[in-house]
């Protein structure tokens, strides 16, 4: 293990059973983000899904630690102020993957830990597919090579050509790097751009997303709860007025046909609001709303602009590096 990583993780520790790390985090509140939970680490280790894929083995290691350090609330009750004395933590998932009901759920009621999952309601129970993932998936070869040289020309003649850093790395590690790298580059790209990529992919074989009879088995068990995050996950401040408010209130309907008890909490898009999405959502009164700004959430943060930490692979695997995370207010 290289030493950097070493140091980060022994002040982690440290940090977590110091009196000043326990004072920080006393007042404060922590909500992590995370995205999907795959069958297998190793897939979920490679740098173009790290970020947003934990595996199973990563992922009890991190409920374990919670549990060992945290107070696990359901959302509503971190933001509400509830909690007993150990620091307060609350996890989020983005998105509505399948996979958080097939490898994420069984966890958390094994830990008995609390969730909170924020949908794109035009997914749920559809086969309609994010474009990162299709994307990604293709270009890393995982539907076949005829389909990923297809995208790679298509891609090509829209002017975003491969780096060579993609074509020349054999090694998995640094051409999955540069492939994050450049999926990174193309969230500049018209939404209509990403759609005809989208469909250029070949189709999954089983449906990514959940759909709403999961939805509610989830919530039947009393563990999880579920939230808006966008309808059509189209970042929010690039809308124009009326189709910011078609956005708010087609997920919010959404929400409240197929869940009991929806949350009164937005989670924003790639995280991206500003002063008028923020007018918009009082105006719809949601009381509290998510970014993906790094930090602890403190007392005087815009409940409309609450701050995340992110959990990755790497970091839920090395829950004493998430710690060190947390210490530096999750940078
Ligand atoms: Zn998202």
């Amino acid at each position: 293990m290289p030493i950097k990583t070493t140091i980060k993780r022994a002040s982690g520790w440290i940090y977590l059973n110091s009196p000043v790390g326990r004072r920080q985090l006393h007042g404060a509140g922590l909500i992590l983000m995370l995205h999907r939970v795959l069958a297998d680490d190793r897939a979920a280790e490679l740098p173009h899904r790290n970020e947003l894929c934990v595996g199973p083995l990563a992922f009890e290691r991190l409920l374990r630690w919670l549990r060992q350090h945290f107070d696990c609330l359901p959302l509503l009750d971190l933001l509400q102020g509830h909690g007993g004395n150990r620091p307060r933590v609350a996890l989020t998932f983005d998105d509505g993957w399948r996979d958080n009901a097939l490898h994420a759920f069984p966890l958390l009621a094994k830990y008995q830990v609390p969730a909170s999952i924020f949908l794109s309601t035009d997914y749920i129970g559809s086969r309609q597919r994010f474009w990162w993932e299709s994307l990604g998936e293709t270009l890393w070869g995982s539907h076949g090579e005829a389909p990923r040289h297809l995208l790679i020309e298509q891609l090509r003649r829209v002017g975003r050509p491969l780096p060579a850093a993609y074509f020349m790395n054999e090694a998995p590690r640094a051409r999955s790097l540069a492939l994050a790298r450049y999926l990174q580059s193309l969230k500049t790209l018209a939404p209509q751009a990403l759609h005809l990529l989208t469909d250029a992919c070949p189709p999954e074989s089983l449906p990514q997303a959940l759909d709403w009879q999961q939805v509610r088995q989830l919530e039947d068990s009393g563990l999880i709860s579920f939230g808006p995050h966008g309808a059509s996950h189209a970042l929010l401040p690039g809308l124009d007025d009326r189709r910011l408010e078609e956005e708010l209130l087609r997920s919010h309907r959404a929400l409240l046909n197929g869940c009991r008890n929806p949350l009164p909490v937005y989670c924003y898009p790639n995280g991206d609001h500003d002063l008028r999405v923020r007018q918009r959502l009082a105006a719809h009164r949601y009381p509290w709303a998510l970014s993906t700004r790094a930090g602890l959430c403190q007392d005087s943060d815009d409940p409309l602009a609450l701050p995340r930490i992110g959990v990755s692979q790497r970091n839920a695997s090395r829950p004493s590096l998430l710690a060190w995370r947390i210490s530096r207010g999750g940078h």
